[in-house]
């Protein structure tokens, strides 16, 4: 392997044990890679912004390592663009983590702390991303979590064993030894080798529903599981429905039935909402509520009487729209 390098750690105690190593992260066209340098007499010479070739190294799993059998050269020097001697300087050297001891901590403080700090924190599991596999061969596996607290939420990215544990939404999670990353502008929660998950059970955390307001994080491509969804058209308006509901939070928008609510019993509420049954193009018939329709409309739907929506949706037939259909539900509804 041929690169620069971009850091060089001080001094490692490998483990305690007198072993002692610098660790260098060496710039490999876009990647950049860990470098173990356990020959003292290398230590010198290894300096910031040299290009070395390196062969014959022993290739951990997230660190390669200089032994006794490695060669090195140095060749024509390379300077590094800004971007790449930035991304060098929010890199974290695996190994600097035996010193730094991982504080308990919630996502929200996890959040704010600088790359060198290690937290370890318990969250509930909201978003779950396919493994991807990256680098030559597939060689590292990558998951992403949406995991949230009940104060915060963050993305939270895997690698290798713990990407490959089976995660699902709702699981408890303890995890150690991670550290904030900004990716994409966003800040993320970031593990290493050594962290740690556990399954754990805490009934006091809270699942968020994420789907109402879904953070800003899914939209990164690591969370992209599926392709498009199918495209339909509505031609026909089978019958509109406009009615009230309880305001009441926690009977979450139900429907008054005969002027009371069939949950609380309330008689107070005004606001209303509506749905459309509509048919497909394909002869599919599908019920839409407020917040699809106004998708669908592009508009808000008007919702003070039937014939006022019915009259608003004919209006604007033929309407074409991606969406996932199952059991008379729609998702991922995007007018075209
Ligand atoms: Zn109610």
């Amino acid at each position: 392997m041929t690169g620069t390098i971009v850091k060089k750690s001080e001094l490692i105690n490998s483990n305690n044990r007198g072993h002692f190593f610098i660790a260098l992260a060496l710039l490999d066209g876009s990647d950049i890679k860990i470098i173990h340098l356990f020959n003292a007499h290398l230590h010198e010479t290894f300096s910031l912004h040299r290009t070395v070739a390196l062969k014959n190294l022993i290739q951990r799993q997230e660190h390669f390592l200089f032994t006794k059998a490695s060669k090195s050269s140095f060749i024509k020097l390379f300077k590094p663009t800004e971007q790449q001697t930035k991304l060098a300087e929010t890199l974290v050297f695996p190994d600097q983590k035996s010193t730094n001891q991982s504080t308990k901590r919630t996502i929200s403080e996890a959040l704010l702390k600088d790359v060198q700090s290690r937290s370890t924190i318990t969250a509930k599991v909201v978003k779950v991303s396919p493994v991807k596999r990256v680098k030559e061969g597939g060689s590292l596996a990558v998951r992403a979590l949406g995991i949230a607290d009940n104060e915060g939420i963050s993305k939270l990215v895997l690698f290798q064993q713990n990407a490959e544990k089976i995660f699902e939404e709702g699981d408890v999670i303890n995890c150690s030894n991670l550290y904030c990353k900004t990716y994409r502008n966003r800040k993320q929660l970031t593990s290493l080798a050594s962290t740690e998950i556990e399954f754990v059970q805490d009934d006091n955390l809270l699942l968020l529903d994420i789907t109402s307001s879904p953070p800003q994080f899914l939209e990164d491509p690591d969370f992209n599981t599926l392709p498009p969804p199918p495209l339909h058209t509505v031609d026909e308006v089978l019958f509109t429905d406009v009615y009230i509901i309880c305001t009441n939070a926690s009977c979450h928008r139900k429907k008054y039935q005969r002027g009371t609510c069939p949950n609380c019993a309330g008689t107070s509420s005004t606001e209303s909402s509506a749905r459309a049954s509509l048919k497909l193009s394909d002869g599919k018939q599908v019920t839409v509520f407020e917040d699809n329709l106004k998708v669908l409309l592009g508009e808000q739907p008007i919702i003070t009487t039937n014939d006022e929506l019915l009259q608003q949706i004919i209006e604007a037939l033929p309407i074409t729209f991606e969406a996932d259909i199952r059991t008379n539900t729609l998702s991922r509804v995007v007018k075209k």
